[in-house]
């Protein structure tokens, strides 16, 4: 098996968000992440938590894993609660801040635990929202470009307002997330909490799970190729999306957290290179130097035609954009099996 370049790890994609956000002081401060043992989650907590920042990493663990922080568990500044946070709960610390990224994301696990979902983006969010309200806390919620369904404006500006099917297969989350994002703002109206919404496209990167219902397109065709199993290709694959580096969408995260004039704002994070599902199968299979197969299968319902996000808010409002292209990306991960 034949692997390209690798440029990037983990500590290297750490300290680069460091660099980016102007190396900020993090001591002092109390992180609260619902929903830190998951992909990015975890990504958060490490950073957060090298920058001398104190985190309560919350999770049920329904879809994080416990051994994605092994390493953090030593350390005196991080503390896991295993809680699901769609049930209330109470902190006797001081919180200042809180990312309440809880939820279930990939759309094989739509189907199969479409009331946990909605639990977790409406009851989880308004717990989430009591808890920054009690503690005086700024909070982050974790949106999606799914608010915006099967979108019919290219790049997708914040201000488009969607064009969801609330009876399909994804309306459990595509609607509870949009519900998430109304109750940001009715707490903000009704009780002034410091609220921000980040509306994330597709993001990938080490850590990400490439397994049964847990599995997203990069990771599995990534484990499919190494492996020499066909790769599954679903419809033709021109249905496109545009792929978010891990270490650029924690900067984008941070910052949209960090800035004074996102209260109550929806802020688009993702990278603005559209690419097409077949493509991104040929670059994977040559970037791991693949002899699969492409095996095409059925397009699963309401599967998105294009997804592509008109960032330029981002880039005014948070002097943010993505940096890392595709290509290392996708190296990064090869690395890491
Ligand atoms: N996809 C695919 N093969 C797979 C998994 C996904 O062709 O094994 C396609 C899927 O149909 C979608 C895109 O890749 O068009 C991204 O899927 P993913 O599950 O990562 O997230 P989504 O963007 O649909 O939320």
């Amino acid at each position: 098996m034949l692997v390209k370049t690798v440029t990037l790890d983990l500590s290297e994609g750490l300290e680069g968000i460091h660099r980016n956000l102007g190396n900020p002081d993090y001591h002092g401060s109390r992180f609260l992440v619902t929903g830190g043992a998951g992909f990015l989650g975890t990504w958060l907590c490490s950073f957060l938590v090298n920058q001398g920042a104190d985190v309560l990493c919350l999770d049920n663990l329904s879809s994080g894993l416990r051994e994605n922080f092994s390493r953090l568990e030593k350390n005196p500044r991080f503390s896991f609660i295993l809680h699901d946070i769609s049930e209330p709960i109470h902190f006797r610390q001081n919180i200042d801040y809180v990312f309440h990224l809880a939820s279930r994301a990939s759309p094989l696990e739509f189907d199969k635990f479409p009331l946990e979902i909605i639990r977790a983006n409406t009851l989880g969010t308004m717990h989430a929202l009591d808890i920054a309200t009690e503690h005086g806390a700024r909070l982050l919620f974790t949106s999606t470009s799914e608010v915006y369904g099967n979108a019919g404006i290219f790049p997708t500006p914040e201000t488009y307002l969607g064009n969801v099917h609330t009876l399909g297969i994804r309306g459990c989350y595509d609607e509870s997330k949009r519900m998430g994002e109304a109750l940001c703002l009715a707490y903000l109206r009704e009780k002034g909490t410091d609220v921000r919404i980040a509306r994330i496209f597709n993001t990938y990167g080490p850590l990400m799970r490439a397994d049964g219902v847990y599995g997203r397109v990069i990771p599995r065709f990534i484990s499919q190729a190494l492996n020499g199993e066909p790769m599954t290709i679903f419809g033709d694959g021109s249905q496109t999306r545009s792929f978010c580096y891990v270490t650029d969408q924690v900067e984008g995260l941070l910052r949209l957290l960090y800035s004074d004039s996102a209260k109550g704002e929806a802020v688009n994070i993702g990278n603005d290179k559209e690419l097409a599902i077949l493509s991104l199968a040929e670059l994977i299979r040559s970037a791991t130097g693949s002899s699969s197969e492409f095996n095409f299968e059925p397009l699963p319902e309401d599967d998105p035609v294009r997804r592509w996000p008109d960032i330029s808010k981002a880039m005014r409002l948070l002097q943010w954009r993505p940096k890392v292209n595709i290509e290392t990306g996708i190296a990064s991960m090869i690395q890491k099996g």
